[in-house]
């Protein structure tokens, strides 16, 4: 998939500060592919590392002393351009080529997993959205997305149900009005969303026959938000349990068809969604391998470093070689996307990979820690806990399993 032409906008060559920092014009470049975007995206590579190793590293460890998200993240991050590098520059985004945008994703999961997923989600979810809008909601509701002003969360999981063609919240419609009934929970961003894009069912519908995606607004009469306990990992992000009594919706915020909901939930969203969190997984292991080898260089035992054992050299030759194992297959999805050739059977490999791999890799990285890993002051305990999440995002290895096997079974 290739973003195209520019759309007037400032000229990428317009780099980042001393500090790192994003300069108003850089950090709204659009990408081409032609020769100045290479040491335009170079400059932006450099300008995210160091983003990521000063200002989010100080972050995190602010989240994780308070147990919430400092003042102005969020605006933070959409002032840098981070929150719409994969958008189309017609949309206002910058327009990076997917696998471009994928090795800054890497570079991004190496912060607190609370920043991570702010600018995965919100690189993302303009597909879905996009995905059969109007032009006047392209405007209404897409455009403002990219650009930051609103912000919606991915509203599928139910607490009795499958997260699939099994949703039981209903929408019945009465004049220009849905009214919905049900219940949603675990919805990230629950406490800041401006809106929730909702996935639903017509009543008396089965199946994926009358699926709606709907967007509502968090004021919308009859929604009641209720904050969920702490999660373990991922610390300082809210999570919510929607309860939807008589909630009344405009059938002007409804994207798409009757019955295009599940698709709108998955077809174009969810292989690249996919492929971003195996990338992050790469990301997130690299930093744990980083770290495990920096403390197996520094810690003595019984008179030489951990580093020199070759119990501890094995495990870091094996810790690298999944890393990079699982970098190319990402990247091998990420080019099928990127080309239009088929991905979704790659990228649920990717994801099934990378995810298996962080757990061994975050694992291992842990263990050279010793005990002093095990203590909250250690960023590898941190890591460890936000890499569980992982395995829930865009469908279990349950759920990436089945569809590898449905696709290998069909052509047998
Ligand atoms: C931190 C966090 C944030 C989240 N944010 C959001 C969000 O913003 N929006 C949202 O919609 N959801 C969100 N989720 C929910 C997440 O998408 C689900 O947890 C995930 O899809 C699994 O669904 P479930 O929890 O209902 O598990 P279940 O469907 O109950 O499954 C339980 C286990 O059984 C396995 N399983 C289920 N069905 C089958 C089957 N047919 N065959 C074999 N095995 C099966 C699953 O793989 C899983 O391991 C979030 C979850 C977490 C942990």
């Amino acid at each position: 998939m290739s973003f195209g032409a520019r759309d007037g906008g400032p000229d990428v060559r317009d780099v980042p500060d001393a500090a790192g920092r994003a300069g108003a014009q850089g950090a709204l470049g659009a990408f081409d592919g032609g020769a100045s975007d290479a040491g335009a995206y170079a400059a932006l590579m450099d300008e995210v590392r160091a983003f990521v190793q000063g200002p989010a590293r100080a972050w995190g460890e602010q989240i994780e002393t308070t147990g919430r998200l400092p003042d102005g993240v969020w605006e933070e991050l959409r002032d840098r351009g981070y929150l719409r590098l994969a958008a189309p520059t017609a949309y206002g985004g910058r327009g990076l080529p997917f696998t471009a945008y994928l090795a800054l994703l890497e570079q991004f999961a190496q912060m607190h997993g609370s920043l991570r997923v702010i600018v995965h989600v919100c690189n993302g979810l303009w597909r879905s959205l996009d995905y059969a809008a109007t032009e006047a909601q392209r405007e209404r509701i897409v455009k403002p997305f990219v650009a930051g002003r609103r912000r919606v969360t991915f509203t599928l999981t139910e607490p009795d149900s499958g997260s699939g063609t099994d949703i039981r919240t209903t929408a019945r419609r009465e004049g220009d009005e849905y009214v919905l009934n049900g219940q949603k929970w675990m919805i990230i961003f629950s406490d800041v969303a401006d809106d929730f894009l909702v996935f639903c069912r017509l009543e008396g519908t089965r199946g994926a026959e009358g699926t709606l995606a709907l967007l509502v607004p968090r004021d919308a009469p009859g929604l009641e938000i209720r904050p969920m306990a702490p999660a373990m990992g991922v610390s300082g992000t809210q999570h919510g349990h929607l309860v939807f009594t008589d909630c009344r919706v405009p059938v002007s915020n409804r994207l798409g068809a009757e019955g295009q909901g599940l698709e709108i939930a998955f077809a174009g969203f969810l292989d690249p969604s996919r492929i971003g969190v195996a990338a992050t997984c790469v990301g997130l292991a690299s930093r744990a391998l980083d770290l495990a080898v920096d403390h197996a260089r520094r810690r003595i035992t019984f008179g030489k470093p951990l580093a020199k054992r070759q119990t501890i050299q094995m495990w870091v030759g094996e810790m690298a070689t999944d890393i990079e194992a699982g970098r190319q297959l990402y990247l091998h999805a990420a080019r099928a996307f990127e080309e239009g050739r088929p991905a979704t059977v790659p990228a649920a490999m990717a994801k099934l990979f990378c995810t298996d791999m962080l757990q061994r890799v975050t694992d291992k990285a842990l263990q050279i820690h010793g005990g002093i890993g095990y203590f909250r002051s250690s960023e590898i305990e941190r890591i460890y806990r936000d890499a569980r999440m992982q395995r829930f995002e865009e469908g279990t290895a349950e759920i990436q399993k089945m569809v590898i096997a449905r696709e290998r079974l069909r052509k047998t």
